[in-house]
Order: C-alpha cells, then structure tokens, then sequence
C-alpha cells in the first residue's frame, strides 16, 4: 500500500477532549474521527487495525469451536420484554431506542443473549444438536451516561459476543473453559499485558465470571492480586483476610457517652482512645427495586469500607446511593455522624458486614446528636442485623488464600466471559429434549471482547512521547518504507524495490511516497507508529539505507541488499 494513496491525515493539534495519551495519539493520527460523543470514524489505518484484531479473534474462537454467526442490529420491545430486561435497561438510560412507521418499539442491540436464545430456540431441538458455540463481530450500542477516552468508552462500538448452548452444568464448565483459552491466546497475540480476574456476576447470578484486563494506570477498573498465589480480581468482588480486631471481651452494660462534635472515625479514635478495629460505622442509603425504594442501614467495622458492588448484591436491589443529610436527619432524630444502630427505627432494614458478627462491646453512634455509646452489643441493645460479606478489600490485606499480600493495578476490561446458566432460557422458554424425553431450557454462557476498545488499549500501552508503538500483531502495517525526498530518482528506486522485495517476503509493508517534507514525514511515522521503518535517503548514494525499530529508536545503517534480513530480524523484538 502507498501512503500517497491512502488518505493519511495527521493533526497538529491534540483535540480538546482527548485525556488520555491513546485518545490524543489516535485522533492526531488520523485513526479516530468524531462524527458525535462516543461515535467515531475509523480511519484507514484503524480499519486495518480493527481487522487484524478480528481476523485473531475469528481464528482462535474457531480453534476452540466457535461458529460465526450475524444477527440483527435492531431488536423488538417483545423479545426484551420476553427475558424481563426491557424496562431495567430503559430505566438504566443505556438503551437507544426507536419506533418503526407503525408505532412498535425497538432497541438497537447492546449485547445479543434475547436474539440469540431466541435463535437457539428456533434452530436447536434435540440434546444431539448440542453444544453450540456462536459468536459475532458487529457494532454495539450502548447510551453510556459519560462516553469518553475515544474508543474506550463509546456508544457505538465493535464487540465480538459468543454464547454457549449446553445440556447441563458440566457442558457449560466446558464451553467456558474453552473461551477461557481462546481469550488467553488472542490477547497474547494482540501483544498486551493482560490478567484474567474474578469478576462480580452482578444481578446475572451464575456460578462464574471472569474480566480480561489490559492493566493500564489510565484503567477504569481497579484490580487486586497476589504474586504468591496467582489469585486476582475486580476490587468490586474481592475477597481478602482484614487486618485483626481487638480480642472480644465479655458483653458489659452498654454506656451512653457525651461526644460533643465529635462525629468521624478518626475523631472517635482520639476521644476514646480506642482503635477504629473496636468500632462500627452506620452507614445509611436508600436502595431502588423496581417497585419500591427504601433506607437500609448497614454496619461495618471502623477501619474497613463498604463494597457498594456487594452490597447492591446482597440487596437485591437495582441501584444504591447514599442517603441525603436530610433523609438521614428525618429518621434518626439526629445529625449527620451519630447514626447508630441502637434506637434505629426497627423498620429500616439493617445489614452489617461478616467481620461485626459475634463482635462485643462496639463503639456505635446512638441516633441522637452529640452522644455514641460504648459497649453495644447486636440482640441484646438492638435486633441482630443479617450479616453478608460487604466489606471492600484493600491492597495490603491478604489474599483470601492467606499466601501473601494483595497488590492494587488499574485496568481496562478488554473482555468478559460469564456463565449464565439458564436464566435467559428459563425466563424465554427456550428449550430443547433432552436424553431422557425431556425438554430442558439450555444452560448458556456469554462471551464478549470489545474488539475497538483492545486496538485504543495496545495504544495506551504502547506509546511515548513521539507517538504510538503498536504491537507488530496489530499494527495497521508491520513496516514502513519512506523515501526521503521522493524527487530523487535513486531514492524512489531504492524505496520501491525494497518496498517490492519486503511484500515478496510476506511483510506487511507500506511505502511512504507521499510528497512531504522529510522532517513531517519522520514526525508522522513516528506518530504513526508502525513497529520498523526502513529509510531510503542520502546514503543510498553509497547503496544504504537504515533501518529503524520504532519501541527503542535502535536504528541500524546496512546496504539496501541486506535491509530485508534486518527488518526481519527487528519485527521479531517487535
Ligand atoms: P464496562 O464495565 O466497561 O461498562 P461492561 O462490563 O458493561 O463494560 P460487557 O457487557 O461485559 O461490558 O461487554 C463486553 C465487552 O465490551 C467489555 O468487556 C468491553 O471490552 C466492551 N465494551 C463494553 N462497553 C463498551 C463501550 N462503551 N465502549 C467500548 N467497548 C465497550
Ligand atoms: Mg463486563
């Protein structure tokens, strides 16, 4: 391919909205275009990049069984209705939805499980037709609420999405262990630094979920591990062994204390001098279900935080926040810091976190201002609350197989696999006849990559000051031939023949024939960021050009015969 011919636009400028060195670099490079907020044109060289992503992705989803499939961008009310998602989505504000001529609702597709279990449905009778593995690579939809970081977070963008069809539990294990593999190899081979880890399942249920992440410090998710065991996972579901508590010491008569002012942890620590291990926080929040909405009270320990992930989990609930100063005011009789659990209106659900439970003698905030109270003990000074695993873990803390310390990365979820178990197939009906005669609603998984979010993901980790260093795998061409000054006839000779002899040899390569000053077109290139560029200027006068490795600047000066073997020799480190 000849850059001249290729529509290559460059910037100057960063644009306005770009935070992140990815955003930046792409959107100079001429990779990205907006069209609107989180909608983009893929340049020429993106799409290169984009299909070389698929064509990994199709060949390792294929290795482990997978068949492609296409199904509609556009869906009806009904079928969303059918699996009971319809009005969840729409009140969560991520559904762009339509009308047709004649007034029926429709959703464009952010993620397919409605249409394909209802494909299943249509096309799979028999526990012989069974398993099935099948996967798309389509554009998403999706009305993020802030859309941003380019194609990190987009509202139209390319996801590949699967979903396995078992008979049974042990099927399904199969199905997932197996996209589990093929995930491992193509992100290997997308040549980002990635780790798999535990993920929250959310209001999905299912027995297993895991996030690929490509850790990045720009990432939106943060991740816990342990070097020594090899556990990790989503600080949203973490587990982890918290520092100890104070021994417990036989149950005493509970005290009221005046604490004039005195209102957070650190405060109480100082007016009691007692740890925050001795002490249980009362946090309140109103909780939404989809038809009623209420306070809950719950208890954690004074050192440790609350998992909100956890605790929506535990609740059931569709969303959690805080409670407003004035909704706490209103139903403790007391001002915001002396919220407690003794005295709490018995109708407030009360929840507290594992590490309270069995706990005596805590410093608790009473309901009433200025004043806490020592010595509180659950069912005896207040109703015992249900105890649930809420707590956030903490880097530092150890790893919830004891074996070591957990250490925090940030991440960007690049993948997702899920075992959904029968929750769509139940829920729609769909089903098959089983061994014995039976009809059974299938046991399913999902699958998804965000197939534009990994190209702008091996950007955030691949780049410096000068531009971007793609990964040879996906990089829009492997190699770049530029002529230096393409008025010269020896240099245009040299350029063409070696960029001839390159593709001879199966090198994914471009020349840069374009009529540009020779200082522009260097910056390009290395904006641009294409792994090894072979540069035909004033030494092929003695028959040399010199060859260049984009990650480390090393650049070689060789004769023009021998140049090939070098470019081989450096894609290899690239
Ligand atoms: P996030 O938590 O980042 O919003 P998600 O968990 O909602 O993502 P999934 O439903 O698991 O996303 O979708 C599968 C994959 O699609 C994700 O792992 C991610 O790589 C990609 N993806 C999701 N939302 C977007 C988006 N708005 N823009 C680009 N890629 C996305
Ligand atoms: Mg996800």
């Amino acid at each position: 391919m000849r850059l001249s011919k290729l529509h290559i636009v460059t910037l100057r400028d960063d644009p306005a909205d770009a935070e992140l060195p990815s955003h930046r670099l792409l959107a100079r490079g001429g990779y990205i275009v907006k069209a609107a907020s989180g909608l983009y044109t893929y340049g020429p060289l993106m799409w290169r990049t984009m299909k070389k992503i698929t064509a990994i992705v199709n060949e390792e989803i294929t290795a482990e069984g997978g068949i492609e499939v296409m199904m509609p961008i556009m869906h009806p009310r009904e079928l969303w209705e059918s699996s009971g998602r319809w009005d969840r989505y729409v009140a969560d504000g991520i559904l762009f939805t339509l009308k047709d001529s004649k007034g029926a609702d429709f959703c464009l597709g952010p993620t397919h499980e409605e249409v394909i279990t209802s494909y299943a449905d249509q096309t799979i009778t028999s526990y012989k037709q069974l398993p099935v593995n099948l996967y798309q690579i389509q554009d998403k939809f999706r009305d993020e609420i802030r859309p941003r970081y380019g194609l990190l977070r987009g509202r139209e963008f390319i996801m590949m999405d699967a979903y396995s069809f078992d008979a049974d539990q042990a099927g399904l294990d199969e199905s997932y262990a197996a996209m589990d593999r093929a995930y491992r190899r193509i992100f290997t081979r997308c040549g980002v630094s990635f780790r798999s880890v535990q993920a929250d399942a959310g209001a999905i249920g299912g027995s297993g979920s895991e996030e690929f992440m490509v850790i990045a410090e720009a990432g939106e998710d943060a991740i816990l591990y342990c070097e020594e065991s090899g556990y990790a996972a989503n600080v949203e579901k973490a587990d982890s062994i918290p520092a100890e508590a104070p021994p417990c010491s036989e149950a005493v008569e509970m005290e009221k204390t005046a604490t004039p002012d005195v209102r957070t942890v650190e405060q109480l620590e100082a007016f009691f001098d007692l740890p925050a291990a001795a002490m249980a926080k009362t946090v309140l929040y109103k909780a939404t279900w989809a038809e009623e909405e209420a306070l809950i009270a719950v208890m954690m320990r004074g050192d440790l935080n609350i998992n909100e992930v956890k605790l929506t989990n535990a609740l059931d609930c569709l969303s959690l926040e805080l409670a407003e100063d004035q909704a706490i005011v209103k139903l403790t009789g007391a001002e915001v810091g002396f919220a407690g659990p003794v005295g709490l209106d018995e109708k407030v659900r009360l929840l507290a976190d594992k590490t309270l439970e069995g706990r005596t003698n805590l410093l608790t905030g009473c309901n009433e201002t200025g004043f806490h109270c020592l010595n509180v003990n659950a069912g005896r000074d207040f109703p015992a609350p249900a105890y649930h695993d809420l707590r956030e873990a903490k880097a530092g803390e150890l790893s919830p197989d004891g074996k070591g310390p957990l250490l925090e990365a940030r991440g960007i979820e690049v993948g997702h696999i899920f075992k959904l178990g029968d929750k769509y197939s139940t829920a729609m009906k769909a089903s098959f006849i089983g061994e014995n005669g039976k009809p059974a609603p299938f046991v399913m998984g999902c699958y998804g990559i965000g197939v534009s979010r990994t190209a702008q993901s091996a950007v955030e980790q691949g780049h410096d000051d000068k531009g971007i260093v793609w990964p040879a795998a996906i990089a829009p061409f492997e190699v770049a031939v530029a002529i230096v000054d393409v008025r010269k006839e020896d240099q245009v000779e040299v350029g063409e023949r070696l960029y001839a002899e390159l593709q001879a040899a199966g090198v994914d390569v471009c020349l840069d024939d374009r009529k540009v000053r020779a200082g522009a077109k260097f910056k390009d290139l290395e904006l641009l960021g294409f792994p090894v560029q072979v540069t035909a200027g004033r030494g092929v006068s003695e028959g040399k050009v010199e060859v260049t490795l984009r990650a480390t600047g090393e650049r070689v000066e060789v004769l023009a015969e021998e140049a090939c073997a070098h470019v081989q020799a450096f894609l290899e480190k690239a």
